[in-house]
């Protein structure tokens, strides 16, 4: 597994998918790599659930995004986990919204 600093994930092989960056180094298990983005609502109780499970997640405003909905803005979170315990993270979050999986 290799890690793009630019983009904070984790990736397969030599290239970043996402920004197509091909210096990525060995990705590190303290390395924050993106697990999600969720409407802020969704993202707090992610982050609950992580938390509760020893899973320290950081989030921050999705300044790029704007959802809009129903009229009204939701602003959105992307939540990062450091890598060690991206496995883990993915398996609670399938647990907690199986349905977009
Ligand atoms: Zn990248």
């Amino acid at each position: 597994m290799n890690y793009c600093e630019r983009c904070h994930v984790a990736v397969q092989g030599e290239q970043c998918p996402v920004c197509g960056q091909s210096k990525v180094r060995p990705v590190r298990g303290d390395d924050y790599c993106f697990l999600v983005e969720k409407e802020d609502m969704w993202a707090q109780l992610l982050q609950e659930i992580l938390e509760d499970n020893g899973v320290h997640p950081i989030s921050h405003d999705s300044m790029d995004v704007v959802w809009v909905m129903r009229g009204g803005e939701l602003s959105r979170q992307c939540i990062y986990v450091p890598f060690c315990h991206l496995e883990l993270a993915r398996e609670l979050m399938q647990a907690a919204f199986p349905e977009e999986v």
